[in-house]
């Protein structure tokens, strides 16, 4: 048997499932040769535990059936090589010659990109603005979208936890790979810092890390990327609007009047930036017993009030379930862990309404001034 000459080209055009491109464009695919009779492939990748390479071997498998793999790292001239056509592909100038331009700003921040940016906060913490943002990412997600979600809840990193993204980024120099766990890229500000240890964000730190993650991770050119901003009114919000002003921001509460208040004064704040505040997401908003009966535990129409005195929709409303918390203790989130539970269906639904009530503003090209 010789080796089919098809072969190669068959395994470069292999898609990788975190970068979204080929093995061919990533520069992935090393030697394709034979050994005793059998193909021999080499798959040349940024770090040896690349977390997708049982998924890449699978592919190979199906297009060189009895292939062997051997897997090396990349130099780094390689690793260079990629980070540039990564920089230049989400730039949108991926094209031979133009690697070297690659820090232009991605494209998913112009106002034209197909991208929405959701901002995901609240007025205090603890309502289940994290739980929100993970599983509205996720029910996105399985709804066809390409989503990231950026964990900048800088009083407490919760997220990768939450989503089971249990590897750590993957640094190309000055690009960071986001973990995808459950069809969801993530990266969190938390893994930049040192562990355990607590960190004073003084506004120009927060404004730069900020900036770095929304400029320099690999986010492509996302339908959604979800922002969990920490609750309240402060800096990061004010950040946000200068770095992504096409932000739209989605404001959680719970059904109590005290939280409604509060969640009250972040939208103020958020409107103050002149951020769109495009509706509302009632947490915790009753328990169904065993009986069938609901059981407005902490009370009921905050989110209605709050939608109301804002002048925007009340997008959704999540009740209690234990299963949602075991979901996000365990990194198996309710929606993928118990996807036909009342509380899975409730973020489904809000998935469903986000998208329905598309971007904030519509930038025609032809209105364009300059
Ligand atoms: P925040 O981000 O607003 O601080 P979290 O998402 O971290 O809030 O949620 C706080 C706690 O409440 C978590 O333990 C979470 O699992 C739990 N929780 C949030 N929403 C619900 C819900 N609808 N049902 C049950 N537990 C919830």
């Amino acid at each position: 048997m010789t080796l089919d000459p098809q072969l190669r080209s068959e395994l470069a055009a292999i898609v990788e499932p975190q970068l979204v491109r080929t093995l061919d464009e990533l520069g992935f695919l090393g030697a394709v040769g034979e050994v005793n009779g059998a193909p021999r492939v080499e798959l040349v990748v940024p770090v040896t535990e690349w977390p997708n390479l049982a998924a890449i071997e699978a592919a190979i498998a199906e297009r060189a059936p009895g292939a062997s793999v051997v897997v090396r790292a990349m130099n780094d001239d390689e690793r260079l090589g990629l980070r540039n056509f990564l920089r230049g592909a989400m730039a949108g100038d991926a094209g031979p010659g133009h690697h070297e331009h690659g820090d232009a700003p991605p494209r998913f921040m112009d106002k034209l990109s197909k991208t929405r940016v959701l901002g995901v906060s609240s007025g205090k913490g603890g309502v289940g603005k994290s739980s929100v943002t993970v599983n509205l990412a996720i029910a996105l997600a399985q709804a066809g979208y390409q989503v990231g979600v950026l964990d900048a809840d800088v009083y407490g990193f919760s997220l990768p936890k939450m989503l089971g993204a249990v590897n750590d980024p993957i640094v190309l120099g000055d690009t960071v790979i986001p973990t995808l766990a459950h069809g969801v890229r993530c990266v969190s500000m938390g893994y930049f810092v040192p562990d355990e240890q607590p960190v004073i964000w003084r506004g120009p730190m927060l404004h730069k890390a900020i900036e770095q993650l929304v400029t320099e991770a690999w986010w492509d050119e996302p339908d959604f990327l979800l922002i969990d901003m920490p609750p309240g009114t402060g800096d990061v919000a004010l950040t946000l609007s200068e770095v992504l002003p096409r932000i739209e921001m989605y404001v959680v509460t719970t059904p109590q009047a005290a939280a409604q208040r509060v969640a009250q004064r972040s939208a103020y704040a958020a409107r103050k930036l002149k951020l769109a505040v495009r509706g509302v997401i009632e947490n915790m908003s009753w328990f169904t017993g065993d009986d069938g009966r609901r059981y407005e535990i902490f009370g009921a129409g905050g989110g209605e009030r709050l939608a109301q005195e804002l002048g925007i929709p009340l997008l959704g409303q999540i009740p209690l379930d234990t299963q949602l918390r075991v979901g996000g203790d365990s990194g198996e989130p309710v929606v993928v862990a118990h996807p036909d539970s009342e509380v899975a269906q409730a973020f489904v639904a809000l998935a469903t309404t986000v998208a329905a009530q598309g971007p904030a503003r519509v930038y025609r090209q032809e209105l364009r001034l300059v």
